[in-house]
């Protein structure tokens, strides 16, 4: 805890304990940081605080201009859950988070994690939000595997030494914290730790490999576009597509070999990365004026609205047509 007091980053939604803007900037924090890193929400974390000035005025915007604000940051169903979130806090909840973890990880785009790190940052209660960073900390201490500690026990069994100090908010701030700036995945800076005389990993002459290879997934999809003769493209919301269900695209397929379809035209084939995906896709467009009820045009240029950027990649190849 003392090497947090003395080298914490200065981070904007670390607020103090009374400040009314704690849960309204604890909640925008926690949802963007899922599976993002801080430089990358740093940005977005102070253009949406320079619009909606309290968890009060996100609840009372919509879905559109929320997506829009999001744009870039991905993973949109975190927009979505923390809208109908700040909603259900404000209108049901009095602007206040829930006592129980029951109640909090009832509430939209909140699991076990969030509601830990939501109980301790907000009423600060003794519990500890083990993330990435937290599991590699105790992972190296023990010198033991990741998937083999029980962290729920760990925590347990030492919860009177973790939480003596009844600083239960600092106490998880500090241990990812620790985990982002000493104990990192790569190249931990052991020399400067302060708990290298307790650090198994650092003593032991079997160290665990920390070499964990993301897996990545590969899949091919088909993108059919309809155009019609003022450069405008089709999209619908209706698509099954996992990581994008009911955001804006074209009619898109996984791949079956379709190049020689008289109906289509193949454009051009091109590879796209999402998170842990790796994306083959053959592009096919038709000009037609006639398209499918849930579809609407869109400007190949500029739109008001929010377009995630798989979908606004396939505009700029289709752009090249004209
Ligand atoms: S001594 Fe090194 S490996 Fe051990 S906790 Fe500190 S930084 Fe991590």
């Amino acid at each position: 805890m003392s090497w947090y007091d003395n080298n914490k980053r200065n981070l904007p939604w670390r607020v103090s304990k009374n400040s009314p803007k704690k849960l309204y900037y604890r909640l925008l924090s926690e949802f963007m940081l899922q599976q993002t890193q801080v430089k990358t929400v740093l940005p977005f974390f102070k253009k949406f605080t320079e619009k909606y000035k309290s968890l009060k005025s996100l609840s009372t915007s919509n879905e559109k201009d929320v997506l829009k604000l999001w744009e870039g940051l991905g993973y949109y169903r975190r927009a979505r859950n923390l809208l109908t979130t700040s909603k259900i806090l404000v209108n049901k909840f009095n602007s206040r988070l829930p006592e129980s973890r029951d109640e909090i990880k009832k509430l939209p785009g909140i699991g076990d994690y969030t509601a830990s790190a939501l109980l301790a940052l907000v009423h600060d209660r003794p519990a500890i939000a083990v993330d990435g960073n937290v599991k590699r900390v105790f992972s190296r201490i023990l010198n033991k595997e990741i998937d083999r500690i029980n962290f729920e026990k760990v925590i347990k069994d030492n919860s009177k030494k973790l939480f003596y100090l009844k600083r239960n908010s600092d106490l998880v701030e500090a241990l990812m914290e620790f985990g982002a700036l000493i104990c990192k995945p790569k190249d931990p800076n052991c020399n400067d730790c302060c708990l290298k005389r307790n650090c198994k990993y650092l003593k032991s002459n079997s160290k665990i490999n920390f070499s964990r290879k993301k897996i990545i997934k590969n899949k091919n999809y088909d993108i059919f576009c309809y155009i019609n003769k003022d450069r405008k493209i089709a999209l619908t919301q209706k698509n099954q597509i996992s990581f994008l269900k009911n955001f804006n695209l074209p009619k898109v397929k996984e791949s079956r070999s379709f190049k020689n379809n008289k109906d289509w035209k193949f454009l051009k084939n091109y590879k796209n990365s999402i998170s842990n995906l790796k994306l083959n896709i053959n592009l096919y467009y038709k000009f037609s004026d006639k398209i499918p009820p849930s579809y609407n045009w869109y400007s190949l240029k500029k739109n008001k609205e929010f377009i995630p950027s798989f979908t606004k990649n396939i505009l700029r190849q289709v752009s090249t047509l004209f």
